[in-house]
This record gives C-alpha cells, sequence and structure tokens, in this order.
C-alpha cells in the first residue's frame, strides 16, 4: 500500500518550546517536556480562528476568557470503575487505542484488520496482544487523522497531557510508548488526580437501566472530597424498549431483579423502570438518554401496549410492535420526566452495525455505524404536544442528520419551551461541524435554546482536548459576530461563558458553583 508517511527531517531539532506553544493548565501537573528528537509537535496558540486579523483578535480575547473555566461534562460514556478504583491507567495503548472506535475504525477503513489492532473478537479468537505493536501500527497509520478531529485531539493530549513534544509517527512510536508508559506509573496520572487536574465540575456516565451502580455508589462513599459528587450516572433504558431483539427478555430479568419486582405487565414494567429512575436520582443522575433509529413518538392505548407487552414476553414481537412500543414508552418516559425532574436526552439517526461480518466477529460499537435521513416535526409532534409546554419537562434533541438542524430542529428549539438543542454529535463533534451547527441553528433557535456543549467521550484523557477545541471554535465564531458589529464584545463574553458551562449547567439542572 503506498505510504504517506513524514520523512523524517535530519537537521537539527527544533527546542521544544516555542512562542507559539501554549502550556496549558492541564500541563501544570508537573509533567516533564520530553527532549525532542523527532519532528517536534507543536501547538499553535492560535490553532482553529480565522485568519482575518480582526476575527482574530477577537476570537483571541474570547478564548482567553473561557480557556481555564472548569469542565462541564453532562454526557460521556467514562467507565466510573476508574474513577471508584482509581488504579493506574493501563498501559498507552489499552488507555488510548483500543477503545477507542473513532481510531480504529479509520485505519479499518484503509485496509489494516482489527485483529492487528488488538480489538476483542466475540468468539474469543485470537488478535494481536502486544500493545507495543498495535502502538507501533497505529503510529505507521497515523498520517489518516491529519486534519481530523481524532487527530487533533490526540495532539491536544499527547502535548498537554502527556508532555510529548514531538509528533506521532512510525519513527517516534515507541519513544512515545515509553513516555507515556513511564507517566502513568507516576501518582499525578492517577484518574482522580487527573479528574481533578483537568477541573471537571460534573462529569455524567451513562448507564443501563438495571445497572446496580456500584462503582457510583462506591465514589460516593469514598473519601475523595473533591470528586464524590461530581461522578454521577445517566438513565438510559434503550435496551427494555427493544422489544423484537433474542436480547430482551434478558434485559427484563435484569430489570426484575435490580428492582426486586415480577413484571409480567406492561403497567409493572413502567414502574419497575419509575423506581430505577428515582434510583439513578438518589446518586445524582440529572438526565435520562435515549437512542432511537427514528424519533418517531405516538401514544398507545392501556390495552394495545399491555398486547404488545405480553408480544414480548412471549418472543412474538415484530420490528414494527417494537417501533409502536419505542414509540409510546418515549411518550411514557416524557411524562416520567415531569413527575420526576429528570431532563430527557434523546439521540436518533444512527443505523447501527451497517457491517455485517463486522458485526458478527467483533459486535457493536466498532465503528460500522452510519447515520441515516432523521424527521422530527411530524415524528416528535405527539411527544411535544402532549409535554413540549410543560413547564416541569426538558427535552435535549442531538441529530446526525444536519440536514434537519435548520429546517426542522432550530425552528422547534425557537418555539417549544420545553426544548433545547444538544451540541453537533459524534460525526458533527469536528471544527467544521461545530462551524456548521452555528450557521444553522443559532441566528433562528438563539445559543439560549441550546445545550452548551458537552464530549460524549469514553476516552476520559480526551475530555479537556474536546472542551478546548469547542471554546476555541465559539470564540472564533462570536469573532465573527463582533467584527460584523452584529452583536457587541459584552455580549460575546456573556455568550462565550454561556457555551462553555453556565447553557449545561443550567440544561441539565447541576447546582450553579457558588461565584
Ligand atoms: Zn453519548
Amino acid at each position: 500500500m503506498f505510504k504517506f508517511r513524514r520523512t523524517r527531517s535530519n537537521g537539527s531539532p527544533s527546542p521544544p518550546t516555542s512562542p507559539h506553544v501554549t502550556t496549558s493548565a492541564v500541563n501544570r501537573i508537573g509533567t516533564s517536556s520530553s527532549v525532542v528528537t523527532g519532528t517536534p509537535l507543536r501547538l499553535h496558540a492560535d490553532r482553529f480562528f480565522d485568519p482575518d486579523p480582526a476575527i482574530r483578535r477577537v476570537a483571541r480575547e474570547l478564548y482567553a476568557e473561557t480557556r481555564e473555566l472548569p469542565l462541564v461534562c453532562p454526557h460521556g460514556h467514562v467507565d466510573s470503575a476508574i474513577l471508584a478504583d482509581n488504579s493506574p491507567f493501563p498501559e498507552p495503548t489499552a488507555l488510548l487505542i483500543i477503545p477507542d472506535h473513532y481510531i480504529f475504525r479509520m485505519l479499518y477503513s484503509r485496509g489494516v484488520r482489527m485483529e492487528d489492532l488488538g480489538i476483542p473478537t466475540r468468539d474469543g479468537t485470537a488478535v494481536e496482544s502486544d500493545p507495543r505493536i498495535i502502538w507501533q501500527r497505529v503510529a505507521d497509520h497515523w498520517y489518516l487523522f491529519r486534519g481530523t478531529p481524532s487527530g487533533v485531539w490526540l495532539a491536544h493530549e499527547l502535548h498537554e497531557v502527556f508532555g510529548i513534544r514531538e509528533r506521532l509517527d512510525g519513527e517516534s512510536a515507541q519513544r512515545i510508548y515509553d513516555e507515556i508508559a513511564e507517566k502513568l506509573r507516576s501518582p499525578e496520572f492517577l484518574p482522580r488526580t487527573l479528574f481533578e487536574q483537568f477541573r471537571i465540575e460534573m462529569l455524567a456516565t451513562t448507564d443501563a437501566a438495571a445497572d446496580p451502580l456500584i462503582h457510583h455508589n462506591a465514589i460516593r462513599a469514598s473519601g475523595w472530597s473533591y470528586g464524590r459528587h461530581r461522578v454521577i450516572p445517566t438513565f438510559r433504558p434503550d435496551a427494555l424498549l427493544r422489544i423484537a431483539l433474542p436480547a430482551w427478555t434478558a434485559e427484563l430479568r435484569a430489570l426484575e431483579s435490580a428492582s426486586g419486582t415480577t413484571i409480567r405487565s406492561c403497567e409493572t414494567f413502567l414502574s419497575a423502570i419509575a423506581e430505577r429512575r428515582r434510583y439513578f436520582a438518589s446518586l445524582g443522575a440529572t438526565a435520562t438518554d435515549h437512542a432511537v433509529v427514528e424519533p418517531y413518538t405516538a401514544e398507545l392505548t392501556p390495552e394495545e401496549s399491555e398486547r404488545l407487552f405480553q408480544r414480548a414476553r412471549n418472543g412474538d414481537a415484530t420490528a414494527d410492535d417494537q417501533r409502536c412500543f419505542e414509540g409510546h414508552m418515549l411518550m411514557e418516559m416524557a411524562r416520567l420526566s415531569t413527575e420526576d425532574g429528570l431532563v430527557m436526552q434523546l439521540h436518533p439517526g444512527a443505523f447501527r452495525d451497517h457491517n455485517e461480518s463486522v458485526y458478527e466477529r467483533f459486535g457493536t460499537d466498532k465503528g460500522a455505524d452510519i447515520p441515516i435521513v432523521t424527521e422530527y416535526t411530524r415524528n416528535l409532534r405527539p411527544l411535544l404536544n402532549r409535554y413540549g409546554n410543560d413547564p416541569r419537562f426538558s427535552m435535549v434533541l442531538f441529530t446526525l442528520d444536519e440536514s434537519t438542524s435548520s429546517r426542522e430542529l432550530a425552528p422547534l428549539a425557537g418555539h417549544y419551551p420545553a426544548l433545547r438543542l444538544g451540541p453537533p454529535w459524534w460525526f458533527h463533534d469536528s471544527i467544521e461541524g461545530m462551524r456548521r451547527y452555528h450557521e444553522q441553528v443559532s441566528e433562528t433557535a438563539g445559543i439560549y435554546n441550546t445545550a452548551g456543549f458537552n464530549d460524549d467521550t469514553r476516552a476520559f484523557c480526551s475530555i479537556p482536548a474536546r472542551h478546548d477545541l469547542a471554546r476555541r471554535v465559539d470564540a472564533n465564531w462570536l469573532g465573527g459576530l463582533v467584527t460584523r458589529h452584529i452583536i457587541e464584545m459584552d455580549d460575546a463574553r456573556e455568550m462565550a461563558r454561556a457555551l462553555a458551562v453556565d447553557l449545561a449547567r443550567e440544561t441539565y439542572r447541576f447546582p450553579m458553583p457558588a461565584a
């Protein structure tokens, strides 16, 4: 295969720092910078800003005011066990590569086998198990990430969190591996220490409805005074609503044992769910999360919902039954939200496991989820008519279909008091995706009908990188509004802060920190 790898220059290495290199608060944790022997890794102080000097000047000023703000993380997928155990992170490959489907899907798309990247198979067949070989393979292909958000995030992570000062490529791979591995063994890199150094104000994880939340309980019971009340679960009952899937019966059993009830009717099913929601809230949860293929909502009569529930119990539910049941249950989840105050997040529009053979061999979440056309206006009308005007209800809506942003989502959020738009999600959580989001949404809905930023990541060490990118893109967008005299600088300052922290706190009903 033709390679685009960098040929290493033999000139004398540049100094590890230059006026263009930033040193963030994260990097104050005592990481000594590495000696540069490869191509220097530089983070330009003005990265992602418009080259127009007028916009750039304002963007710099706004970013300077938000860069040090705490990180509010109301939606993400960090494993709560890492903070409960506070054990050292494993070696670099297990930390940075194996769990990240953004990384291995790109390599897979260029012909690297998943087995060679150490992705575990469903049947337990052996895959590459030497983390250094996997790391080398990824580094050999790192050029694939040029101009992508993954490339931007990892550069930030390496530079700011791990103090790496040379670029990752095939030649530098083993040195960088050694340097990260050594740091991971030091107390400064324990998960809780990093959590504090990142200045995470709140971190919500995403948890299945029947999850006993043992790690959340352990964190609350621990002596970790900084983080004890900052790590919270999110209630995600998707699997319980997918009644046509063979796994549904096991999900129902899990709900029964978690709630200590026998569930024979749709009514007891719903009360068990309501009870789980209360349990999650008792451990700090402020939100639920729902992933559906389409945001279809429609209320069924009690007889109809009971009939579908019984078909599911008998293993007879069809895909069509599931669609009706999910549509009904979303209505029920909104109703429960009006009672228990949990904010309802809706994430539609992903065609999961598009690649059959990858699914057969490796299972879900392997980078084979592809966005589909999504319709919101008609699908959500029943739910919004019933609950969209209710001051107790709050819904955060996400999309993978950008064509709906200006046509449907911004007008809906610009009307219904209960509705907020989630930040650009997944494939759109990028420099250009965020810019397009502001273009498509912010004029009609205004930023105050959005939920601010969330990082939506399972990669703990990438959290600061993702917030930094968002703050820079927001500062730049606001810089454009100021220089075109659409808004004044004092408005822009407040908007930058709102986008960075306040909107997320308010939307997710987090406590406002004392001034
Ligand atoms: Zn998510």
